[in-house]
């Protein structure tokens, strides 16, 4: 273990196209951490999304080139960051099989995330128990290079926690062998969902995404929830609770000229397409260089997987010497 290094990881499942909520919520952070960190990892978490997509590979398969192209087009630079593949890490699945003795059942099931995700999903006692298990499985994602901040969301939290209890418990076990994890959090830890859920996901049908189109967009903000009550353009509206507020709270860099149609807009006087057709072109001026810079990385999908392919080995190497640590921590070193 080499102590006092910072070793950044994050990563995205390959379950659809990232929205804004991953560009405010973490990919802000792991463009910071890819210039302030020793070492930056980037992560498509292929094994992970087949943790409620066992019956559905071809939709993982597919989209591992779309999380990379969107992280690309953000500016995640593969000279700066590895970016590779979590299944053809093996040692990762191995890390995971010897941390799964030390978590209990009862543990996983109080974790709060896992108890969100399985409501929103459907699942009850017949949740896959990889699933399940996923928190276990991102701790061996995290510790097979020594990773130690997290850029994550805020729904990930409770995740990060138990990683730790993983590493305490090692470390008592086996001798001191991981360093303690920090999730890095944003300013917006959590983006609503267009439709007013409390978070945008891509597996919930609520997001704008970065590869969207000015017209997505725009069919998107159009059909934004408001304040039901304001029905008139000189009724007073809400602004609490306002899904096109919330956004321009968040995007609009124009905070003097917002807080003014706030209050125009509590007091009466100020339509609703007002406020959405601005919301547009804030959120166009966000992702128009972004979409311009995926297409370009679109047109060369075998370089893009080159990336990955080159990246993967680089962990691998890395995952190699955290194993034989490992191993030799728990006295499964035999010849
Ligand atoms: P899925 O619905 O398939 O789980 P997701 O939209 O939650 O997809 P993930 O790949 O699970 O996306 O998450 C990748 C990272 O982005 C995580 O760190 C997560 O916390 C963060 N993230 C995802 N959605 C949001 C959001 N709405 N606000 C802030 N951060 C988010
Ligand atoms: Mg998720």
């Amino acid at each position: 273990m080499t102590k006092d290094i910072k070793i950044a990881l994050t990563g995205d499942r390959p379950t659809g196209r990232l929205h804004l909520g991953h560009f405010v919520g973490s990919i802000e952070n792991r463009l910071k951490l890819q210039e302030e960190a020793d070492q930056s990892f980037y992560m498509v978490a292929d094994i992970q999304g087949l943790t409620d997509n066992a019956e559905n590979p071809d939709k993982v398969r597919e989209n591992v080139l779309e999380v990379a192209l969107d992280n690309l087009a953000c500016g995640i630079d593969p000279k700066k960051t590895t970016m590779f593949i979590q299944s053809e890490v093996p040692e990762i699945a191995e890390l995971t099989v010897l941390f799964l003795n030390l978590v209990t059942l009862a543990r996983l099931k109080r974790n709060p995330t896992v108890k969100d995700e399985m409501k929103q999903k459907g699942f009850g006692e017949d949740v896959p128990a990889g699933f399940l298990a996923y928190p276990i499985s991102q701790a061996a994602d995290i510790l097979f290079c020594h990773g130690n901040l997290i850029p994550v969301g805020e729904d990930q939290l409770p995740v990060i926690e138990q990683a730790n209890e993983i590493v305490l418990k090692f470390n008592s076990l086996y001798g001191e062998t991981f360093q303690k994890i920090k999730p890095v959090i944003s300013e917006t830890p959590r983006l609503i969902g267009t439709d007013g859920n409390s978070k945008m996901g891509k597996s919930l049908n609520n997001g704008i995404f970065l590869s969207d189109t000015k017209e997505e967009i725009s069919k998107k903000v159009m059909n934004m929830y408001t304040d039901p009550r304001h029905i008139h353009v000189e009724d007073p509206g809400k602004v609490e609770g306002n899904v096109v507020f919330t956004y321009l709270d968040i995007f609009d860099k124009k905070k003097d000229e917002v807080a003014e149609l706030k209050k125009q807009y509590e007091k009466g006087g100020l339509g609703d397409v007002i406020i959405k057709k601005r919301l547009i072109e804030v959120l166009e001026y966000v992702i128009a260089p972004i979409r311009k810079k995926r297409e370009e990385f679109a047109k060369d999908p075998k370089a893009v997987m080159k990336i990955l392919e080159e990246g993967t080995k680089e962990a691998r190497k890395i995952a190699e010497v955290t194993m034989s640590e490992v191993r030799k921590a728990i006295k499964i070193n035999y010849f």
